[in-house]
């Protein structure tokens, strides 16, 4: 699927419907990053001069406006480069804290891969990992999840939404029971941040994973949230030197990306309401049409998921052809756009027990802040289009030498 580039790119655009892989950065982000970069240049480390004052001062008020938005203590807030560092840090730095306490740890099978394989690195160092399954919607089944948990749990990881199928697992629940039982709980929320009710509190959450950039704000920034009360989370830090980030992340901090984490983070705060209904319609619209054709599934629970995820699977085409085919059109994904180097069919829609060909024929839709109805409604009318001709050329005979009977009514 990820040929070779083409030798010559073509000059157009395709509309942008992959907003689970990214998003462009706002406007308003950008610009209030840019100061940042140039005049206000200075190291928050620097506490003797007023160029550190100001670039520290702007990374308090983004910690701040991060931890307003999950409900937790800006001083719980480590910035990190994104989600996938966030995730190694909740997960292996436990597992170092803890392992006197147990060595045996809880995730799900649809996890992302920066979960699944920081556990399974884990695996080979002698820890014990427990890979749930989920129902045929991509929920965990909470019978299954309490269970699964042993006097020498330490951890249980379970991600907000999922970034293929967009599904919203139950993070009150399942924090209710890991607390319970005294296990702490991580969850990677890179898709949740802004987009759903997030409170730490409420949903007793331990450690939670977030990026900037699929909320509208930059690459290369993300944060893990630490809980420091009730109970105060241990972490062996995974990257070692300067002692930033209270010592559990070194490295000079980037207030460019910070600013523009804390800018994405509120803007998404304030508009979620408004902008998760119009989404959420566009969503809806493109479903619709789909449905006009036949052997076109939904994959993932029905309302339990992102507004601006759609994730079908489409029988009797080939899912590289369906994208190649929408290639000029929409920019989609099949599968996770992270494992689309491999051609396997996607972990995700496996664990929801497609069988592989299902699997492969597979789109994902991520709607976003930026998309309209029109592009909504060409960008159906162009898989409807690709799909029908696919499956027509799949029923003529495909080699000349088949007899003609072969396809004769
Ligand atoms: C995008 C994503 C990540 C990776 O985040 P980065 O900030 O790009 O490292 C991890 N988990 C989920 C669920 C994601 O969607």
């Amino acid at each position: 699927m990820m040929s070779e580039p083409p030798l010559e790119r073509p000059n157009y655009r395709p509309i942008y419907l992959d907003c689970h892989a990214t998003t462009p950065v706002d406007e308003r982000v950008a610009a209030a990053m840019l100061p940042y970069f140039t005049e206000r240049f200075g190291n928050p480390s620097s506490i003797n001069h007023a160029y550190g004052w100001e670039a520290e001062a702007a990374v308090k008020q983004a910690r701040e406006a991060i931890a307003n938005s999950i409900g937790s203590g800006a001083e719980e807030i480590i910035f990190t480069s994104g989600a996938t560092e966030a995730n190694n840090l909740a997960i292996k730095g436990a597992a170092e804290a803890y392992y006197t306490k147990g060595r045996h740890i809880i995730t799900v099978e649809t996890e992302h891969r920066a979960v699944l394989d920081p556990c399974f690195y884990l695996q080979k160092l002698g820890f014990e990992i427990t890979v749930l399954p989920v129902t045929k919607d991509g929920l965990l089944n909470l019978d299954t999840l309490e269970k699964a948990i042993r006097p020498d749990t330490i951890l249980v990881s379970v991600m907000a939404a999922n970034n293929e199928i967009g599904v919203l697992q139950p993070l009150a629940k399942i924090g209710t029971i890991c607390h319970k039982n005294e296990v702490l709980f991580h969850s990677d929320a890179a898709q949740a941040i802004a987009k759903i009710p997030l409170d730490v509190g409420e949903m007793k959450i331990d450690l939670m994973s977030l990026t900037a950039h699929k909320v509208y704000g930059p690459k290369g920034i993300g944060a893990l949230y630490v809980r420091r009360r009730d109970p105060r989370v241990k972490l062996a830090p995974q990257i070692h030197g300067g002692g930033q980030e209270r010592d559990l992340r070194s490295g000079t901090l980037y207030p460019p990306q910070i600013v523009g984490f804390g800018k994405a983070v509120e803007l998404g705060l304030t508009e979620r309401v408004a902008e998760g209904e119009r989404v959420g319609k566009l969503r809806d619209r493109l479903w619709q049409h789909l449905q006009q054709l036949e052997g076109i599934h939904l994959n993932g629970h029905g309302d339990r998921r992102l507004v601006g995820n759609l994730n079908i699977s489409v029988e009797g085409v080939d899912g590289s052809a369906l994208l190649l085919g929408l290639q000029s059109v929409a920019a989609v994904s099949s599968g996770s756009a992270c494992t689309s180097t491999k051609t396997t069919p996607s972990h995700v829609l496996k664990a929801l027990g497609h069988p592989d060909a299902l699997a492969y024929a597979s789109l994902r839709f991520g709607i976003g802040r930026f998309n309209t109805e029109a592009e909504i409604d060409r960008v159906a009318e162009a898989t409807l289009k690709t799909i029908r001709a696919l499956r027509q050329a799949q029923s003529r005979p495909s080699s000349p030498s088949l007899p003609n009977k072969v396809n004769a009514k």
